[in-house]
Protein backbone atom coordinates (compact mmCIF):
# COMPACT_ATOMS: atom_id res chain seq x y z
CA UNK A 1 0.00 0.00 0.00
CA UNK A 2 1.04 3.77 -0.50
CA UNK A 3 1.00 6.02 2.21
CA UNK A 4 2.23 10.02 2.26
CA UNK A 5 2.84 10.91 5.67
CA UNK A 6 2.57 14.90 6.76
CA UNK A 7 3.67 16.21 9.90
CA UNK A 8 4.03 19.44 11.43
CA UNK A 9 2.93 21.96 14.13
CA UNK A 10 -0.68 22.80 15.81
CA UNK A 11 -2.34 24.99 13.47
CA UNK A 12 -0.42 25.06 10.05
CA UNK A 13 -3.38 23.65 8.01
CA UNK A 14 -2.38 20.06 7.92
CA UNK A 15 -5.56 18.75 8.06
CA UNK A 16 -6.98 20.85 5.12
CA UNK A 17 -4.29 20.12 2.69
CA UNK A 18 -4.14 16.40 3.81
CA UNK A 19 -7.78 16.40 3.10
CA UNK A 20 -7.42 18.17 -0.18
CA UNK A 21 -4.12 16.22 -1.58
CA UNK A 22 -6.53 12.97 -0.38
CA UNK A 23 -9.14 13.82 -2.50
CA UNK A 24 -6.82 14.46 -5.24
CA UNK A 25 -5.32 11.16 -5.13
CA UNK A 26 -8.55 9.32 -4.58
CA UNK A 27 -7.52 7.78 -1.07
CA UNK A 28 -8.29 8.46 1.93
CA UNK A 29 -7.00 10.50 4.73
CA UNK A 30 -6.41 9.63 8.15
CA UNK A 31 -6.20 13.03 10.82
CA UNK A 32 -4.32 11.12 13.84
CA UNK A 33 -5.14 14.07 16.00
CA UNK A 34 -8.26 12.96 16.26
CA UNK A 35 -7.61 9.75 17.70
CA UNK A 36 -5.66 11.39 20.60
CA UNK A 37 -8.64 14.00 20.98
CA UNK A 38 -10.78 10.80 21.20
CA UNK A 39 -8.74 10.27 23.92
CA UNK A 40 -9.14 13.39 25.76
CA UNK A 41 -12.92 13.53 25.07
CA UNK A 42 -13.02 9.93 26.75
CA UNK A 43 -11.66 11.31 29.78
CA UNK A 44 -13.54 14.25 30.18
CA UNK A 45 -16.48 12.10 29.92
CA UNK A 46 -15.48 10.05 32.40
CA UNK A 47 -14.22 12.55 34.94
CA UNK A 48 -10.39 11.48 34.72
CA UNK A 49 -7.89 13.87 35.74
CA UNK A 50 -5.73 14.20 32.34
CA UNK A 51 -2.65 14.77 34.01
CA UNK A 52 -2.73 11.77 36.27
CA UNK A 53 -1.38 8.87 34.38
CA UNK A 54 -3.02 6.23 36.48
CA UNK A 55 -6.46 7.33 35.86
CA UNK A 56 -5.49 8.27 32.62
CA UNK A 57 -4.60 4.20 32.30
CA UNK A 58 -7.26 2.78 33.95
CA UNK A 59 -9.58 4.54 31.31
CA UNK A 60 -7.45 3.08 28.32
CA UNK A 61 -8.43 0.07 29.24
CA UNK A 62 -11.89 0.52 29.00
CA UNK A 63 -12.11 2.13 26.03
CA UNK A 64 -11.31 0.98 22.37
CA UNK A 65 -11.18 4.09 19.80
CA UNK A 66 -12.10 3.23 16.30
CA UNK A 67 -11.79 5.12 12.77
CA UNK A 68 -14.50 4.26 9.93
CA UNK A 69 -14.23 6.48 6.42
CA UNK A 70 -17.62 7.03 5.50
CA UNK A 71 -17.97 8.63 2.03
CA UNK A 72 -14.67 9.79 2.25
CA UNK A 73 -14.64 11.30 5.52
CA UNK A 74 -13.23 10.00 8.58
CA UNK A 75 -15.43 9.20 11.75
CA UNK A 76 -13.91 8.66 15.03
CA UNK A 77 -15.71 6.45 17.73
CA UNK A 78 -15.40 5.63 21.10
CA UNK A 79 -16.55 2.43 22.15
CA UNK A 80 -18.64 2.06 19.19
CA UNK A 81 -19.98 5.56 19.81
CA UNK A 82 -19.01 8.50 16.90
CA UNK A 83 -17.98 11.30 18.81
CA UNK A 84 -16.26 13.05 15.95
CA UNK A 85 -18.17 15.91 16.81
CA UNK A 86 -17.01 16.43 20.11
CA UNK A 87 -12.76 16.53 19.14
CA UNK A 88 -12.60 20.29 17.99
CA UNK A 89 -13.01 22.41 21.24
CA UNK A 90 -10.20 24.69 22.53
CA UNK A 91 -10.61 22.38 26.11
CA UNK A 92 -9.97 19.58 23.86
CA UNK A 93 -6.80 21.20 22.07
CA UNK A 94 -4.88 21.78 25.18
CA UNK A 95 -6.03 18.26 26.79
CA UNK A 96 -5.03 15.74 23.98
CA UNK A 97 -1.50 17.75 24.05
CA UNK A 98 -1.16 16.85 27.70
CA UNK A 99 -2.52 13.51 27.17
CA UNK A 100 -0.53 12.62 23.73
CA UNK A 101 3.13 12.66 26.14
CA UNK A 102 1.90 9.61 27.82
CA UNK A 103 3.68 6.15 26.01
CA UNK A 104 0.42 4.10 27.17
CA UNK A 105 -1.85 6.60 25.35
CA UNK A 106 0.55 6.70 22.15
CA UNK A 107 0.67 2.93 21.95
CA UNK A 108 -2.41 2.63 22.54
CA UNK A 109 -3.18 3.83 19.05
CA UNK A 110 -0.50 3.11 17.32
CA UNK A 111 -1.76 0.00 15.58
CA UNK A 112 -4.88 1.15 14.70
CA UNK A 113 -2.74 3.49 12.68
CA UNK A 114 -0.68 0.89 10.99
CA UNK A 115 -3.63 -1.42 10.20
CA UNK A 116 -5.28 1.59 8.35
CA UNK A 117 -1.91 2.37 6.45
CA UNK A 118 -2.05 -0.92 5.52
CA UNK A 119 -5.69 -1.65 4.37
CA UNK A 120 -5.56 1.32 1.99
CA UNK A 121 -3.92 3.62 0.00
CA UNK A 122 -3.51 6.66 3.04
CA UNK A 123 -2.18 10.21 3.00
CA UNK A 124 -1.65 10.15 7.35
CA UNK A 125 -1.41 13.80 9.21
CA UNK A 126 -0.03 14.57 12.37
CA UNK A 127 3.13 14.84 14.95
CA UNK A 128 4.57 11.40 14.42
CA UNK A 129 3.93 9.84 11.24
CA UNK A 130 7.19 10.65 9.47
CA UNK A 131 9.13 9.84 12.14
CA UNK A 132 7.56 6.77 13.97
CA UNK A 133 3.99 5.32 12.60
CA UNK A 134 5.07 4.99 9.27
CA UNK A 135 8.97 5.27 8.92
CA UNK A 136 8.74 3.68 6.18
CA UNK A 137 6.84 5.83 3.83
CA UNK A 138 8.31 7.01 0.75
CA UNK A 139 5.85 10.21 0.72
CA UNK A 140 7.28 12.31 3.63
CA UNK A 141 6.44 15.78 4.22
CA UNK A 142 6.93 18.60 7.35
CA UNK A 143 4.52 21.59 6.69
CA UNK A 144 5.56 24.63 8.90
CA UNK A 145 5.14 28.48 9.20
CA UNK A 146 5.21 31.17 12.01
CA UNK A 147 3.36 31.03 15.00
CA UNK A 148 1.88 34.55 14.20
CA UNK A 149 0.51 32.95 11.10
CA UNK A 150 -0.60 29.94 12.48
CA UNK A 151 -2.39 31.72 15.54
CA UNK A 152 -4.26 34.34 12.73
CA UNK A 153 -5.61 31.14 10.72
CA UNK A 154 -6.85 29.40 13.72
CA UNK A 155 -8.13 32.64 14.77
CA UNK A 156 -9.95 33.04 11.01
CA UNK A 157 -11.05 29.43 11.10
CA UNK A 158 -13.21 30.04 14.73
CA UNK A 159 -14.38 33.24 13.58
CA UNK A 160 -15.77 32.35 10.25
CA UNK A 161 -17.56 28.88 11.95
CA UNK A 162 -18.68 32.19 13.80
CA UNK A 163 -17.14 31.12 17.39
CA UNK A 164 -16.03 33.99 19.62
CA UNK A 165 -12.38 33.87 19.15
CA UNK A 166 -9.20 35.72 21.24
CA UNK A 167 -6.12 36.15 19.06
CA UNK A 168 -4.26 36.50 21.92
CA UNK A 169 -5.61 33.52 23.43
CA UNK A 170 -4.80 31.27 20.41
CA UNK A 171 -1.67 32.32 20.27
CA UNK A 172 -0.60 31.34 23.71
CA UNK A 173 -1.95 27.99 23.14
CA UNK A 174 -0.37 27.30 20.12
CA UNK A 175 3.14 28.17 21.64
CA UNK A 176 1.86 25.71 24.66
CA UNK A 177 1.15 23.25 22.28
CA UNK A 178 4.52 23.41 20.56
CA UNK A 179 6.26 23.20 23.95
CA UNK A 180 4.50 19.98 24.87
CA UNK A 181 4.72 18.48 21.62
CA UNK A 182 8.00 19.10 20.49
CA UNK A 183 9.48 18.65 23.76
CA UNK A 184 7.88 15.46 24.93
CA UNK A 185 10.20 12.21 25.72
CA UNK A 186 8.14 9.84 23.02
CA UNK A 187 7.53 10.59 19.72
CA UNK A 188 7.95 14.91 19.86
CA UNK A 189 7.28 16.59 16.65
CA UNK A 190 11.01 16.86 14.78
CA UNK A 191 11.34 17.31 11.19
CA UNK A 192 12.93 13.80 10.21
CA UNK A 193 15.75 14.14 8.09
CA UNK A 194 14.55 11.79 4.74
CA UNK A 195 11.19 14.71 4.74
CA UNK A 196 10.89 17.38 2.32
CA UNK A 197 9.77 20.52 4.57
CA UNK A 198 7.60 22.98 3.17
CA UNK A 199 7.19 26.93 5.02
CA UNK A 200 3.63 27.51 4.41
CA UNK A 201 3.61 31.21 5.84
CA UNK A 202 3.35 32.63 2.45
CA UNK A 203 1.47 29.71 0.47
CA UNK A 204 -2.21 29.32 -0.17
CA UNK A 205 -3.58 26.02 0.64
CA UNK A 206 -3.95 25.46 -3.23
CA UNK A 207 -0.08 26.30 -3.54
CA UNK A 208 0.96 23.72 -1.03
CA UNK A 209 -1.63 20.71 -2.50
CA UNK A 210 0.53 21.02 -5.34
CA UNK A 211 3.73 21.46 -3.99
CA UNK A 212 3.42 18.19 -2.23
CA UNK A 213 1.33 16.53 -5.19
CA UNK A 214 4.53 17.40 -7.45
CA UNK A 215 6.63 15.10 -4.86
CA UNK A 216 4.83 12.37 -4.09
CA UNK A 217 6.17 8.68 -5.89
CA UNK A 218 3.67 6.68 -6.36
CA UNK A 219 5.46 3.49 -7.12
O1 LIG B 1 -3.45 17.71 15.08
P1 LIG B 1 -4.29 18.04 16.27
O2 LIG B 1 -4.14 19.45 16.73
O3 LIG B 1 -5.72 17.66 16.08
O4 LIG B 1 -3.74 17.09 17.43
C1 LIG B 1 -4.16 17.23 18.77
C2 LIG B 1 -3.02 16.84 19.70
O5 LIG B 1 -2.73 15.46 19.53
C3 LIG B 1 -1.69 17.55 19.40
O6 LIG B 1 -1.52 18.74 20.12
C4 LIG B 1 -0.65 16.53 19.78
O7 LIG B 1 -0.29 16.67 21.13
C5 LIG B 1 -1.35 15.20 19.62
N1 LIG B 1 -0.89 14.46 18.45
C6 LIG B 1 0.24 13.70 18.59
N2 LIG B 1 0.67 12.90 17.55
C7 LIG B 1 0.00 12.88 16.40
C8 LIG B 1 -1.16 13.69 16.23
C9 LIG B 1 -1.56 14.49 17.28
O8 LIG B 1 0.88 13.72 19.63
N3 LIG B 1 0.41 12.06 15.42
Amino acid sequence: MLSVAIDGPAGVGKSTVSKLLAKKLNWNCLDTGALYRAIAVACKNNNVDITEINQVKDLLNKIKIDVKFIDGVQHTYINNKDVSNELRTEEIDMMSSISSAYPEVRQSILHLQRDLANQQNLVVEGRDITSNVLKESKNKFYLDASPEERAKRRYNERNSKGEIANYNEIYQDLLKRDKNDMTRKIAPLVCTKDSIKIDTTFLSIDEVVEKIYKNIKLS
